[in-house]
């Protein structure tokens, strides 16, 4: 695109360089209008495509920041995940949950999985408590988590069927 409006930039001025150089060879008034004429429609032509040149300039340095914006975003958050790590706080239920980092700035907290999934930190709000237990909602996507209250767990137990083990970070480890 850009090299094209180049091409026809540098054709245009050698077309109007050449036609400078031949006014001179011309003896006659009327030829000399004439060649002037098509002169100044060289010109006009070269300066349509500077213009737009110009223009395409300045979209391409729009969208070069708008890159180096996103790029310093993906950066940052790909340094932040390893901040979080995936939890499974209640049987088949997952956050990322912030690791303990002697941060005291930063109270612990859980990331909604599917935000986190698409490169968005959002961090799960406590909504409201039923018999099931407390009900975490995620303002971006709209999803909600539940974390079982203990005796809803045992008295549902086989509703999440046999498990293995919640490992150091799971519910079972709570
Ligand atoms: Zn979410």
């Amino acid at each position: 695109m850009a090299i094209a409006e180049i091409t026809a930039v540098l054709s245009g001025i050698k077309i109007a360089k050449d036609m400078v150089k031949g006014l001179a060879s011309l003896d006659s008034d009327i030829a000399i209008k004439s060649k002037s004429s098509e002169l100044l429609s060289v010109i006009v032509d070269l300066q349509e495509h500077i213009l737009s040149m110009q223009s395409k300039y300045s979209e391409l340095l729009q969208s070069e920041n708008d890159l180096k914006k996103k790029l310093v975003e993906i950066e940052s958050w790909n340094k932040e995940k390893s901040n979080y790590e995936l939890t499974e706080i209640s049987p088949s239920v997952f956050v990322f949950s912030s690791k303990e980092c002697g941060d005291s700035s930063s109270p612990s907290h859980w990331l909604c999985a599917n935000c986190y999934h698409d490169d968005h930190k959002s961090i799960l709000q406590f909504n409201y408590s039923s018999g099931v237990g407390s009900h975490y909602i995620c303002h971006k996507c709209k999803s909600e988590i539940c974390v079982h209250a203990k005796e809803y767990l045992s008295s549902h137990r086989e509703d999440f069927g046999p498990r293995s083990g919640g490992g150091t970070n799971g519910w079972m480890a709570r």
